[in-house]
């Protein structure tokens, strides 16, 4: 006999088990986050298999909400990597700061869809306000539109969408209506050194992750100002704020004068680096990239805002409202001063209110707080540089910001330090190939991180080289 569904006896009776139940996940997560930094980075392998518990087929009827929360708890986290932490180091993952951890607690409760300012008017003035607040931190001109978006992927997406539709709409085609077949050619150039995720926007964009053309770079990654092709109005430039893996930037100053008077589009792939323009002592940079036509840059990195928060800007708004709006292009032409709706500007409809995260966390930090994040994550960087080349091991990169990369010696034995030192627990750190050799990353992005932490993960790093 099939097992009747339990129903909640009445509203009342589910709010208040509501209640508790959100009390509940609440003391959970507290208790998470205090136990976050004593645990070991990486999960074990025994926890990693233990989430076979939550495996299996979909039961037929309900669980309670208790035992689900139960579940996470007792099974889930252990299995997280403890990026909330201060010593987790691999990818440029940021942690998450205060203000905008509780924020999002708060936009889960408020669950608004922030489409349309008739969904939430709260959703869209934070949003519009923390989109205004990072134009002014990285520099941007004023009048941009921007989108806030789950990264930096989705950011160079939108950006690059925009840039497509500019391009196109000076050759006289409407490539929103009419798609790309038939369509006059673009030219895309990257350096040798772009970012995956650019390329993947590229595929997606219908202007190929193969068809773009890739300008030589230094021994830092850097795109070669005087290896540029001839640009021309339908030529995308795209520039990279910070390498993903010795975090060096592209020469904008030089590039970027010229690209603009050959009517080019320049766009940003600043996905941490950008953030440097908040620091009085990094600023110097992200001089030139200013002069770009549209920027991708990431939240949940530098800023430590949690994910997923990406953030795309573009001069001209109505490039971007083109390529994103649900309506088509003349009419979005036709309604550039009403207000505006973020569903406009984004590759979604229905969306989390994420720039309510954004707001906070940015409120909370001020400029000066984002600047001591840089400025502090990158001291850190440079602690780890001198320790490690102190104790013998090869920095491959000049260490200008929060990345370092050391070589242990062979491609193996840096491989096998890496492994080591995932599996020991007191930090975490990725392998990287630079320009053909094998390395180790370290990227220094979480508010979290203290010397202490550092001198800790050196010691665990010389140790794993060592055995
Ligand atoms: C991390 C990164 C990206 C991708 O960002 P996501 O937020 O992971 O989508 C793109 N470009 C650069 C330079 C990055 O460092």
């Amino acid at each position: 006999m099939p097992v009747a569904p339990s129903r909640p006896s009445s509203s009342s009776d589910s709010l208040s088990a509501r209640t508790a139940l959100m009390k509940h996940a609440a003391r959970d997560a507290v208790d998470y986050l205090e136990g976050v930094n004593a645990r070991p980075v990486a999960p074990r392998p025994e926890a990693v298999a233990a989430l076979n518990a939550l495996r299996g087929p979909l039961p037929a009827g309900p669980t309670s909400p208790e035992a689900v929360l139960h579940l996470l708890t007792e099974f889930g986290s252990p299995a997280t990597v403890a990026n909330g932490g201060g010593r987790y180091f691999g990818f440029v993952n940021g942690g998450c700061v205060p203000a905008a951890m509780a924020a999002a607690w708060l936009v889960s409760a408020w669950d608004q869809n922030a489409a349309f300012r008739v969904q939430s008017p709260v959703a869209v003035a934070l949003e519009e306000t923390a989109l205004d607040w990072v134009r002014q931190l990285l520099g941007l001109p004023e009048g941009c539109g921007g989108a806030v978006v789950t990264g930096a992927t989705m950011a160079n997406f939108a950006a690059l969408a925009a840039a497509r539709h500019a391009l196109l709409e000076r050759a006289g085609w409407d490539v929103e209506n009419d798609g790309l077949f038939g369509a006059p050619p673009i030219t895309v150039v990257v350096g040798e050194e772009v970012h995956t995720s650019l390329l993947k926007a590229l595929g997606m964009l219908g202007l190929g992750r193969n068809r773009v053309v890739r300008v030589p770079v230094d021994g830092q990654g850097r795109m070669r100002a005087d290896a540029l092709p001839h640009l021309n109005g339908q030529t995308i430039v795209c520039l990279q704020a910070g390498n993903v893996n010795t975090g060096a930037f592209d020469p904008a100053g030089a590039i970027c004068p010229e690209a603009r008077a050959a009517g080019a589009w320049i766009h940003v792939d600043g996905a941490f680096g950008l953030w440097a323009a908040t620091s009085p002592d990094y600023r110097r940079l992200t001089k030139g990239f200013e002069q770009a036509d549209s920027w991708a840059t990431d939240g949940h990195k530098w800023p430590n805002i949690g994910y997923d928060c990406g953030i795309a800007m573009v001069r001209e708004p109505k490039s971007l409202r083109a390529a994103m709006s649900v309506q088509a292009a003349y009419l979005a032409q036709a309604e550039h001063h009403e207000q505006r709706e973020p569903s406009h500007y984004n590759p979604e409809l229905s969306r989390r209110a994420r720039g309510v995260e954004l707001w906070a966390g940015l409120r909370s930090l001020g400029q000066s707080g984002l600047a001591e994040i840089v400025e502090r994550t990158s001291s850190h960087a440079k602690r780890f540089a001198v320790g490690l080349r102190a104790a013998g091991y090869q920095v491959l990169n000049d260490v200008v910001i929060n990345q370092v990369l050391v070589s242990f010696g062979s491609a193996e034995r840096t491989l096998r330090t890496v492994e080591r030192l995932q599996q020991e627990g007191t930090c975490w750190c990725g392998s990287t190939v630079w320009q053909g050799q094998a390395a180790m990353r370290i990227s220094v992005s979480s508010w979290m991180t203290t010397k202490e932490d550092v001198d800790r993960s050196l010691a665990a790093m010389l140790k794993a080289a060592a055995e």
